[in-house]
């Protein structure tokens, strides 16, 4: 029996399969990521016009199909987000996210936390302006995170959950998951005082300027967060991509 439902989408990858059909993996609003067989989709273009491309936001139809996969039946292309395509430094950034999200993400990570992270996050990031590329995807990086159940934490020691001091340097461990105070061992990165105060505000909101410097110390920390609780997560056995 085919039941169909429909739902927003945000493509996160796409590849041919055989001759005709394209396979999709979707971040979706209500079903976490799924992966979905257009069929035609290479070669019906009516059909599922720029819908699937990585980055395109859409209205989804979909069935079960008699396998595993789902069938997408149908899309309705809401924002290719093109202004990606303009302009280098945005298109790797929203790639790396588009990264993050197919390794961490999974069936289970549903609700409409990470959608919306992801969504927005794209959008900013296609859009020109004068915000910092890496601004935005500092702050991308740590909502999806936190989407995932992964809070980095930047206000309250590890160790102890003691309030760390703003405007001051502090220790970073990325195994143990965030800012370590001095009496419980500290941490193998040091953040200069801007750094982590750049850090904190990006936690809260999209930050408009910021020194290249803390940017990069940032951005390092997450990468070894990440490769210790996302990537190593999906080697032992979760639905990494
Ligand atoms: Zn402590």
């Amino acid at each position: 029996m085919t039941v169909g439902f429909s739902t927003r989408a945000l493509v996160l990858r796409a590849r041919p399969l055989g001759e005709s059909d394209v396979l999709a993996w979707l971040l979706t609003k209500e079903y976490g990521t799924i992966r979905a067989v257009a069929k035609g989709g290479r070669t019906s273009r009516k059909r599922f016009r720029g819908a699937l491309e990585p980055f395109a936001l859409l209205d989804a139809s979909l069935e079960n199909g008699r396998g595993e996969l789902l069938r997408l039946s149908e899309t309705t292309l809401l924002d290719p987000h093109l202004g990606l395509a303009m302009d280098l430094a945005r298109l790797e950034a929203a790639t790396r996210l588009l990264r993050l999200l197919l390794r961490g993400a999974s069936e289970e990570s549903c609700g409409n936390a990470l959608f919306e992270a992801a969504s927005s996050a794209v959008s900013r990031l296609a859009e020109p302006g004068q915000t910092a590329v890496r601004a935005v995807e500092l702050w991308a990086r740590l909502a999806v995170l936190r989407a995932f159940g992964l809070e980095v934490s930047l206000e309250r020691c590890v160790g102890c959950g003691a309030n760390v001091p703003t405007q001051r340097k502090v220790f970073f461990h990325p195994v143990r998951g965030g800012v370590v105070c001095t009496p419980c061992g500290g941490g193998p990165l040091l953040l200069r005082a801007e750094a982590a105060s750049l850090f904190v505000e990006s936690s809260h909101r999209c930050v408009d300027i910021a020194a290249a410097q803390d940017l990069d110390t940032d951005h390092r920390a997450l990468d070894d967060f990440e490769q210790w609780h996302v990537v190593r997560r999906g080697k032992d056995g979760q639905t990494g991509a």
